[in-house]
């Protein structure tokens, strides 16, 4: 059947085929009366709730071919499940197919090369651990429970960003399955145009079973850790921070978050609970190097604490988990910047101070450095003029709390775009941004629609921020 004949097979053909597809899979099919149907329709935002008809966990590439064309010839929505960390839940559809890689995870190290490649279904973690055994590693992001694959299609970012660039920077080629159900490996020399689109333009143009990824000696020790000062000299602190970050060298990386501390043993008992600003730092290089760069950051006033010494890269990696666990409700808004405005600081500091719940937070992410070189329109990821991300995280654990909390960080959200760059880092978009795809993907939203008109013409992967085919 064409990829452009799709129709809905009548019930009773379905389960047949259903039957079919399983005798031929390496893995499992979760029908939604089965055992495990629950916890494999369970994903990172607990705000998500969807019911697929089926869920396949594939074992292999051909798992993944099979379950691909069974949606395609099936006419069923389709959705791709790397880490299952999307916050607007896409890595789930209703009443259709997800394909979900979630066992496929093997990692192989060549150090002689610096190259690691990864499945699909590999998260963060699997990744760092893999490579931190001969001290290398790829700039990832800051939680490691996320998926390798949703934060490297859409760009990804994190502590070794300004350094070694983004992600995508350093990826060197994929394995995709097509909406036809064919096998490609995209690289610059092999359908480069895919290669391309890949690199910033989501789950867009096929299944992305294997990456291959450049490494870089990291470690396996590095400084790293938090210097915490109170709220009421936050607006000073983030003054000193945006001209701190502007001269500091590339393998230094600091980002600032704000919210209620949590009872870490550093800080004073008094201080838990009540409203800080934390910056977090690693220095990227020979910790000797770091140490005197960073004395600035303690003297931005009467810190409230500190953490900060030489421990193992993949611990730092881990830092953030214990306040970013899955199972909590969840709604982001985010903006990119290129210039942080005082303005803006009075707003921030304006909404820690009315916090909804005690797990909201707000935070810049530094970028700049290996991040801005590329040319805009060298890879799908376009916005290479940006410095910070910022993301407003609305985090709770209630249903009862859900419109507070939504209503708190779109508040906050409105209040800040004013400041912001017009951007927006397509990973942090939420389910309810469908006009902000666009400014997503910026000037390349043209070229990548072309691309998607090649490789999916009918859309077959629509459960992402969706280019449609030009
Ligand atoms: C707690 C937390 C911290 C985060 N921190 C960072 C950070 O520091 N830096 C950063 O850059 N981002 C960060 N993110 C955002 C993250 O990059 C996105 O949420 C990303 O989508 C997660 O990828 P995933 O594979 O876990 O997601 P999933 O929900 O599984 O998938 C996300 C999207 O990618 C598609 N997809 C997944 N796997 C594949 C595949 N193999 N082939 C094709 N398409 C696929 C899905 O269809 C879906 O559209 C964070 C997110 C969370 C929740």
């Amino acid at each position: 059947m064409s990829i452009t004949a799709v129709n809905t097979a009548a019930p009773r053909q379905l389960a047949t085929r259903i039957e079919a597809l399983k005798r031929n899979l390496k893995g499992q099919v979760f029908l939604p009366l089965d055992d495990g149907y629950e916890a494999a329709r369970r994903i990172w935002n607990a705000m998500i709730d969807k019911h697929p008809a089926l869920i396949v966990r594939c074992a292999s590439t051909s798992d993944v071919v099979r379950a691909v064309n069974f949606a395609r010839d099936n006419g069923l929505p389709l959705a791709v499940r790397g880490g299952g960390h999307n916050i607007a839940g896409n890595a789930l559809c209703d009443d259709g197919v997800v394909i979900d890689l979630s066992q496929m995870k093997s990692a192989n190290v060549d150090p002689g090369s610096r190259r690691a490649t990864i499945e699909g279904g590999a998260t963060l973690a699997d990744l760092d651990a893999a490579t931190q055994v001969h001290g290398l590693a790829t700039p990832l992001g800051i939680n490691s429970t996320t998926g390798v694959a949703g934060l490297t299609l859409g760009g990804g970012f994190g502590w070794l960003s300004r350094k070694y660039g983004m992600t995508i920077d350093n990826l060197e080629s994929a394995e995709v399955v097509t909406a036809a159900g064919e096998v490609l490996r995209a690289s610059a020399t092999e359908h480069p145009d895919l290669f391309w689109a890949i690199r910033g333009g989501g789950g867009n143009f096929g299944v992305v079973t294997r990456f291959e990824f450049r490494l870089h000696p990291v470690g396996p020790e590095v400084l790293s850790g938090l210097i915490v000062y109170p709220l009421s000299e936050a607006k000073s602190v983030l003054r000193q921070y945006r001209e701190f970050i502007a001269q500091a060298p590339d393998e230094l990386s600091v980002w600032a978050v704000l919210r209620q501390a949590p009872p870490l043993p550093f800080l004073p008992e008094k201080m838990h609970g009540k409203e800080i600003i934390a910056l977090a730092l690693i220095y990227a290089g020979d910790p000797a190097r770091g140490e005197p760069l960073i004395g600035p950051l303690r003297k931005f006033g009467a810190a409230a604490g500190e953490h900060v010494g030489v421990q193992p890269y993949a611990a730092w990696q881990q830092a953030f988990d214990p306040l970013l666990t899955p199972g909590a409700r969840n709604y982001w808004k985010s903006h990119n910047f290129s210039v942080l405005d005082d303005r803006l600081f009075d707003a921030v500091i304006e909404y820690i101070g009315k916090l909804p719940s005690p797990q909201c937070e707000i935070f810049f992410g530094a970028l700049g450095g290996a991040t801005t070189r590329p040319e805009p329109g060298s890879a799908a990821y376009a916005h290479r003029d940006v410095r910070f991300v910022m993301n407003v995280h609305g985090r709770w654990d209630d249903p009862a709390d859900d419109e507070r909390c939504i209503g708190w960080a779109r508040d906050f959200f409105n209040a800040s775009a004013p400041f912001a760059s017009g951007g927006v880092y397509v990973n942090f978009l939420t389910a309810d941004e469908v006009d902000r795809v666009r400014s997503a993907y910026g000037p390349n939203y043209d070229r990548l629609a072309r691309v998607k008109r090649k490789y999916d013409p009918a859309n077959l992967f629509r459960v992402n921020q969706n280019i449609s085919p030009a």
